[in-house]
């Protein structure tokens, strides 16, 4: 009898969601780690390709975590080992919607997992958002991590004034690399433009907007703490004014949050190089300037303590303008859609029940999600590991019991040699094996984990070139 022949799955995405996909579906003998045990999820072979738009692999391991903190990257180890193993093939350079359809993988693979992220912004909808100088901090992250999409973006740092809107972790990187010394991020990935931009920046103060009270900052407080280890830095907070009689209650995180603020609003001005304002109960009104930002009018919001304990509108009365040339919008990423699949454009992400793809209510057969794209832009880098392995056990159940259609699904050589026709430049796993060791050398001539190349040319000669190893 001819054994069955493996599962073949196709993921979109080469970001955390769809490694931790791969990594289920392709998991080791003794099964997957999970909630602190060994499982066994599989029970027949299986084999992953994925796909990624970029040459690169690993999402916003690569182009999201700040370089500075480089023990965040350190999963692209586990991400790794997964690539090792029998039955995971990598595509990068391959974008799905431009090379290949969503058609063209449902008919090549036995199911499809999209796990494309979010790569879209939340707009701010005030006058002024698309000027010149009002950026998204994802654009502004992308560049300072070497995205080759954004590595040319214009970023002006000739003002002396930055504003950051927003009161998550991102909004405190953006405000974290703007503000520390260059000599302290040489040696990390971060981007070489982004090092000569930011050693000759004139920014000396950050102002971050939170639309509501301190209480509410959606950052945690590592980040929080961290701005206060940051060289030559003083950290300011305004609009902690809360009334002396509210009866909130406060849980164990957010107290901690409050403490280190209150040890800000009450250490001792000193002469700082540079500083960063926490700003509480502020909006942006309006975004100033004719050909390029100018300005920001900010609104100061009322705090609501009545309601849910959120802060209300800007009041029309209390209008400060901020002189500046650059607004980081980081109110959150938003997920794009790609043509043919079900998007529910109010949340941003795919519709879906456990995983499976939801059209209109209807279950679409063979189309699972996973990640940000499932669960919209909130969490972090280990829980999409759960939210894949959810994915993957309605996948494997599905395969189990003969819901997916297998029938036209290609051999794994004829699928390469179809992606290879709409793609030449297709980066395979030992195209991007050779760029990682390329960037990897550059970064160690310079005490760098590695120098990360920005250009989609040279990005693809570096993974052609044969492989010298230094040691
Ligand atoms: C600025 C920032 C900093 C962060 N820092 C941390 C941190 O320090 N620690 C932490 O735990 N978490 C952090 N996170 C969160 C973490 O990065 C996310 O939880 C995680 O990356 C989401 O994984 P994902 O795979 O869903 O999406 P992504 O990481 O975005 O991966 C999606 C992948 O899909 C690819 N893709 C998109 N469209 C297509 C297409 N059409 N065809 C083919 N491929 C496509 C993209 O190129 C990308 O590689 C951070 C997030 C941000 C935004």
């Amino acid at each position: 009898m001819t054994p069955a022949r493996p599962l073949r799955v196709a993921v979109v995405g080469a970001g955390p969601a769809g490694m931790y996909a791969a990594g289920h579906l392709l998991e080791g003998p003794g099964g997957t780690y999970l909630d602190g045990r060994l499982q066994q999820l599989v029970r027949r072979p299986v084999e992953v390709d994925v796909l990624d738009r970029l040459p690169t692999p690993w999402g916003l391991v690569r182009h999201g975590v700040a370089p500075d903190h480089p023990e965040k990257k350190l999963v692209q180890r586990i991400f790794e080992e997964t690539a090792n193993r029998p039955g995971f093939r990598f595509f990068g350079d391959i974008e799905v919607g431009t090379h290949v359809s969503h058609q063209d993988l449902l008919d090549w693979y036995d199911a499809v997992i999209y796990a494309h992220g979010a790569s879209g912004d939340r707009p701010l909808g005030i006058p002024g958002e698309d000027l010149p100088g009002s950026l998204s901090a994802r654009e502004f992250v992308a560049w300072y991590n070497g995205h080759p999409d954004y590595a040319g973006l214009p970023i002006d740092l000739s003002h002396e004034r930055a504003v950051v809107v927003g009161n998550g972790n991102v909004a405190l990187d953006v405000a974290r690399i703007l503000t520390q010394p260059v000599e302290s991020l040489v040696s990390t990935d971060i981007a070489d433009h982004a090092v000569s931009a930011l050693a000759a920046s004139k920014v000396r103060e950050v102002v971050v907007l939170g639309r509501r009270a301190n209480f509410h900052g959606a950052f945690s407080n590592p980040e929080l703490a961290e701005l206060g280890r940051i060289e030559g830095v003083q950290i300011v907070v305004e609009n902690d004014d809360l009334p002396s009689d509210h009866d909130i209650v406060l849980d164990r995180a957010t107290r901690r949050k409050l403490s280190t603020l209150d040890a800000y609003s009450t250490q001792p001005r000193r002469e700082s190089e540079r500083r960063i304002v926490l700003r509480f109960l502020s909006s942006p009104v309006e975004i100033l300037g004719k050909d390029a930002v100018t300005g920001l009018v900010v609104g100061r919001n009322n705090l609501d303590l009545d309601g849910d304990g959120r802060a209300g509108v800007a009041s029309g009365q209390e209008r400060t303008v901020l002189d500046t040339g650059l607004v980081l919008r980081a109110i959150g990423y938003f997920g794009n859609p790609l043509a043919g699949i079900p998007f529910d454009s109010e949340r941003g992400v795919i519709p879906h029940r456990d995983g499976r793809v939801l059209d209109q209510g209807t279950l679409v057969p063979g189309l699972y999600v996973t990640g940000w794209a499932k669960r919209g832009p909130q969490g972090i880098i280990g829980s999409n590991k759960k939210c894949a392995r959810d994915t993957v056990r309605s996948l494997l159940a599905d395969a189990d019991s003969g819901t997916l259609s297998t029938q036209g699904t290609l051999n794994p050589d004829v699928v390469e040699r179809r992606l290879r026709e709409r793609q030449p430049h297709l980066v395979d796993q030992n195209a991007w094996l050779r760029l990682d060791d390329h960037e990897r050398r550059l970064g160690r001539a310079s005490g760098r984990p590695r120098s990360k190349l920005v250009d989609r040319r040279a990005m693809l000669m570096a993974s052609r070139a044969t492989i010298r190893r230094s040691n």
